[in-house]
């Protein structure tokens, strides 16, 4: 199979959308936001890194769909593979059929954000698109092999038995592309312990053995876990009573300033965005310097927790928009790990270029490198392996049947 895949992921106002080839060269992608509003576009790169914006008022996500595939039409591709954020107790990418979409739909209650959001891209691209093999690609998928100890919650068992209450961990394709990549670089192909650290506007971390997630910083929702841009990570619970009791919050309330007016936005009091933080504290604001010194003790604290997973530690991976482009963040993070042994060259990490794969240690202890991420390739790549898996147990059925028939 010729290996052009459409990747979507649908969010509740906006689709991103990338057009993975065979070779991954000359990517096409692109975003389409407020959809359902009169503000509706298509911003995005086309055939050739041509910059392309389009109109398209009140285009709820059907229509933006139909209009980015009939752009992308000349470009035939052979599939289309969804990333959803939580897939349940999913274990790997499947095809879409009845009965998975239903599976999507049972696990909204723990992805209430994520999941209808994506259920309503999936609805749509089935009805347009019949023909095409469409295969959903979930976050949670990679951490599946986490041990019990590391996915149980210390709350009454019935939680867990009767209502799926249990750590989950998302950025799942994330971590895995990234400790594949990463460990094929240093050498040792899913060999041995590795620390991920994505870091973006969400963020968390992963312990990796031998290729398998054995521990991760996100649970139930992407909630738990380390600082975000806007999310809290790790909270004492009972800030809930707290909050209800002495200043008469609902739930509704306390959730959103947990999701959305938290994390280094609420520590800083002026933003979201970590380059508008290094460069406020560089000027003096004391609540962004706060609010960045949060953020790297906090992941290196859930590091050294994560580490515990690992029989031992063979090095750690940057990733994502903070990761990969700031060499202060990794230099600040790393030097509240002493004892761990990791050597940062100062040199390398000040002269990796934005955007590149790179080794920053000096050689001393465990390895330590950015490795740019690659979401879409990684659901691209998941997709093909669904649908070649299926062709080949097709003809491996057709085989059976033709020998039986003579
Ligand atoms: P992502 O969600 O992976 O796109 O990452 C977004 C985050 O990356 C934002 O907080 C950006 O401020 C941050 N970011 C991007 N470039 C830089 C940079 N050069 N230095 C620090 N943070 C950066």
């Amino acid at each position: 199979m010729s290996t052009s895949v459409l990747v979507i992921n649908c969010g509740s106002s906006s689709i991103k959308y990338a057009l993975v080839s065979e070779h991954r060269e000359n990517r096409i992608f692109g975003l389409a936001e407020n959809l359902g509003s009169a503000e509706a576009r298509i911003k995005g790169i086309t055939t050739g890194g041509a910059a392309l914006e389009l109109s398209i008022p009140d285009a709820n996500h059907e229509k933006a769909l139909e209009t980015i595939l009939e752009r992308l039409s000349h470009h035939h591709p052979q599939a289309i593979g969804h990333r959803v954020v939580h897939g349940g107790t999913l274990t790997k990418a499947e095809r879409l059929t009845p009965e998975i979409i239903e599976r999507i739909r049972a696990a909204t209650p723990l992805a209430p954000l994520h999941n209808p959001a994506h259920l309503v891209g999936i609805d749509a691209t089935m009805r347009l698109f019949p023909e095409l093999p469409q295969v959903a690609v979930f976050d949670t998928a990679f951490h599946q092999t986490m041990p019990a100890h590391a996915y149980r919650y210390a709350l009454p068992k019935f939680l867990y038995t009767e209502h799926n209450v249990r750590r989950y961990g998302f950025h799942g394709t994330s971590h895995a592309y990234v400790s594949e990549r990463g460990s094929a670089l240093a050498g040792s192909l899913k060999q041995g312990g590795w620390l991920t650290a994505h870091l973006g506007n969400g963020s968390s971390t992963c312990a990796i053995w031998n290729g398998q997630s054995v521990d991760t910083s996100m649970g139930l929702t992407p909630l738990e876990g380390v600082v975000m841009g806007t999310r809290s990570g790790d909270v004492d619970p009972s800030i809930h009573s707290f909050l209800a009791s002495n200043l008469g919050w609902d739930l509704y309330k306390i959730d959103k300033m947990l999701n959305n007016q938290s994390g280094l936005l609420g520590l800083s009091d002026l933003s979201n965005d970590m380059r508008t933080l290094i460069e406020a504290s560089e000027q003096g604001n004391e609540d962004a310097a706060i609010a960045i010194e949060v953020f790297c003790y906090r992941l290196a604290k859930s590091l050294a927790a994560l580490s515990c997973g690992l029989p031992r530690i063979d090095g750690l991976f940057f990733t994502g928009g903070i990761g990969e482009n700031s060499a202060y963040i990794r230099e600040k993070t790393l030097s509240y790990l002493p004892h761990f042994g990791f050597h940062l060259s100062q040199e390398q990490n000040n002269q990796l270029e934005r955007g590149t794969e790179g080794r920053i240690d000096t050689g001393l202890g465990p390895q330590i490198w950015v490795i740019p991420t690659d979401e879409e390739g990684r659901i691209a790549k998941e997709t093909v392996s669904v649908v070649e898996s299926e062709v080949k147990q097709a003809a491996i059925k057709k085989s059976d049947f033709e020998s039986a028939m003579v």
